[in-house]
This record gives structure tokens, C-alpha cells and sequence, in this order.
């Protein structure tokens, strides 16, 4: 007899962000129908418009940390709401709390009532400024929760820690992602993370705005490369938390001397002030991730500029005129 499967049935928070829209892009091609709740603090619907013609997809405004509800059966909650960049979390200090605490609660609720997979997105922030390099899982982290990163740092330490106790608790079938700075088409030019801004300043031949005097370095890593990394430990059943970032490290000072030069631009860089508790080095140890998911970035660095300037390029009337 032939047995009808199913399709499964994703809820993503936050899913019409930067991550949570690529991440509701990539579940439909995998054949899931995806449910998507925003209250587009900091995202938009236009990031998701396209997706109804790809398959199976809702979009409803929602706020996670005043009740979360879905009616009918719910295979994975992957929970992406939180404003994610300083700009925003400084300017939304008490939201970002909120949704980190209040709205990881109500989503651990849901994926408990339907008897869900749980996927929390975490962060490399939870690490803090380090003072182990590269940063493993097992590495508790160093930050300051009375300084002005506190507010998404502990609310993501915070939202981990929930999410072992329902783990531990209530039996739910969790996982926790620790993401590292991830960029790539659509995100937002104004949202005042590094390489966005400075894509805006080169194709304007405008100054590029370095923080401080660009020695201190990230580990940046291409969308597709990230979301390959999500979808691989929500289909799996690792408890994490895992690191998934690309381990190549570069100061902010080349970074910006990449994008300049990719972008074909005549900008100068020009130093300004560094803000407060900026972590001096970040670099994922992703020894888990490549030897529990088989996951590894495949992206080389300026490809991934290249598209993510090419986006822009194409769109920067646009982008000019939300920005301003
Ligand atoms: P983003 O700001 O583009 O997306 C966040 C989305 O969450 C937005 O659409 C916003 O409107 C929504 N949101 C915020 N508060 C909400 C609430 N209370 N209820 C419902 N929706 C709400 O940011 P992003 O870069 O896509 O980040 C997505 C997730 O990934 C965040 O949880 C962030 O902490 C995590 N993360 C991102 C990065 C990165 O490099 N982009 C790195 C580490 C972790």
C-alpha cells in the first residue's frame, strides 16, 4: 500500500530578516512548508515577497515576545528573531532582551506543544571579546553584561541556557547554533555592520569608515555557506551548540581593502572611533561542524564580496533612497 508522506512543517521566527529570509528560501526548496513570523523591527516583507510562487509559504506579523500561536502540526521551530546588528540592538536594547528571553521561552512553548525540533540561533557574541583563539565550543566566553553589547550578548547566554533546560526538562528536541558574521545579498545597507557599509561607501567612492586602526580582525562568511550549515544541524540530531562561520580571518583594515578593490572603487579609508567592548579577534574552531555535519564553507572570500557587491550595485537607487 502506498503511504502518503506528509510535508513537514517549519515555523521560522524572524524569517523575514537577512538569515531567517534565505533560511525560509532554502526549506522550500527542500520541499517544507514554512510558516514565517516577523514583526519587522528590523526586516521586511519585501525580503520574502518572492517566496510564495517557490511553495507552500505563510508570512504572519507577530510579535514572539507577546504570545506565539500556530494552528496544526509543527515539525521544526527555528527561532531567528532578534535584531542582530549594534545599530539595532543599541537603539532596541530592551527588545533585543525580550526577544532573547521572553521570545525563546514562548518558541521553546511551541515546539514542546507540537513536539518539535528546536533550533536556536545563537551567536559567535556569546563569546564575547575572547581570550581564546580560535573559539571553541567548550570556551565560556568573556563578556561584559553591563556594557552595552550586554543587552544581545546575555540574551543570547540567556537563550541558550533556556533552551538546555527544556532540553533537560521537558524532554524537547533542541539544538543550538552558534552563528559567526555571515553576509551576503539583501542585507540591510544601513543596518551598520561592517561590510555593508563599507560596500555604500566604495561604490559612492565615498570615504570607507574603518573602526579604530583596523587591526582587529573578524572571520566573515558567505550566506549560502551558513544557511548550508543550518539546514544540515536542524536535519540532524546533534544538541550543539555549533559553531558554523568560516575559520579564514582577516583584519578589518584588508577587508575593507578587499571591498574597495573588488568593487572597483578609488575610496580612501579613513579611521574612526572604535566602539566600546569590540572584540579585538573572532575566529570559529568549526572542528565539530566539519567532523558531526560534514560541513565546511566552499565560498572563497571575494566571490562571496563579489556577489554581495553585485547585489548592491544592482539595487542602490533603492538602497539609497531607504537609507536616506
Ligand atoms: P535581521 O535583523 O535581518 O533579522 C532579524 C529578524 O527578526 C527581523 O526580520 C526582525 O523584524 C525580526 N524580529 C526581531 N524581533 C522580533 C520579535 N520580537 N518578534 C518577531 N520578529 C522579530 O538579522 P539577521 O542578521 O538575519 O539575524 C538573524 C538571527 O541570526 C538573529 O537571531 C541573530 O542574532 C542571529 N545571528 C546573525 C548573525 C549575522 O551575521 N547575520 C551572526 C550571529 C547570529
Amino acid at each position: 500500500m502506498l503511504r502518503v508522506m506528509a510535508r513537514k512543517r517549519a515555523v521560522v521566527t524572524g524569517g523575514a530578516g537577512f538569515l531567517g529570509s534565505h533560511l525560509c528560501e532554502r526549506l522550500l526548496d527542500e520541499g517544507l512548508e514554512v510558516v514565517c513570523l516577523d514583526n519587522f523591527v528590523t526586516g521586511g516583507a519585501a525580503n520574502v515577497e518572492h517566496l510564495r510562487e517557490r511553495g507552500p509559504f505563510r508570512l504572519i506579523r507577530a510579535d514572539v515576545t507577546d504570545y506565539v500561536h500556530v494552528a496544526g502540526p509543527v515539525d521544526y521551530v527555528c527561532h531567528f528573531a532578534s535584531p542582530a546588528s549594534p545599530i539595532d540592538y543599541l537603539q532596541l536594547p530592551i527588545e533585543t532582551l525580550k526577544v532573547g528571553s521572553i521570545g525563546t521561552l514562548h518558541t521553546l512553548g511551541l515546539a514542546r506543544e507540537k513536539g518539535a525540533r528546536y533550533f536556536l540561533a545563537s551567536t559567535s557574541e556569546t563569546y564575547g571579546d575572547p581570550q581564546i583563539h580560535p573559539q571553541p565550543e567548550s570556551y565560556w566566553g568573556h563578556v561584559n553584561p553591563v556594557g552595552p553589547r550586554g543587552v544581545y550578548d546575555e540574551a543570547k547566554r540567556f537563550a541558550e541556557a533556556m533552551t538546555m533546560a527544556y532540553r533537560r526538562t521537558h524532554d524537547v528536541d533542541t539544538t543550538i547554533i552558534r552563528i559567526f558574521n555571515t553576509f551576503g545579498p539583501t542585507m540591510r545597507p544601513n543596518d551598520g555592520r561592517a561590510i555593508p557599509t563599507f560596500i555604500r561607501q566604495a561604490l559612492h567612492g565615498e570615504p570607507v569608515t574603518v573602526a579604530g586602526d583596523g587591526s582587529q580582525t573578524r572571520s566573515v562568511c558567505y550566506v549560502d555557506d551558513l544557511i548550508e550549515g543550518v539546514v544540515r544541524l536542524l536535519f540532524s540530531d546533534l544538541a550543539g551548540p555549533v559553531n558554523v562561520g568560516n575559520p579564514y580571518e582577516l583584519t578589518m583594515k584588508a577587508l575593507a581593502e578587499r571591498i574597495i578593490a573588488l568593487a572597483g572603487s578609488g575610496s580612501e579609508i579613513v579611521y574612526i572611533p572604535r566602539p566600546q567592548d569590540d572584540p579585538t579577534v573572532r575566529q570559529p574552531d568549526i572542528t565539530l561542524a566539519r567532523t558531526a555535519l560534514g560541513w565546511e564553507p566552499k565560498v572563497p572570500l571575494d566571490d562571496g564580496l563579489t556577489r554581495t557587491i553585485d547585489w548592491f550595485r544592482a539595487h542602490l537607487a533603492a538602497i539609497d533612497a531607504a537609507v536616506g
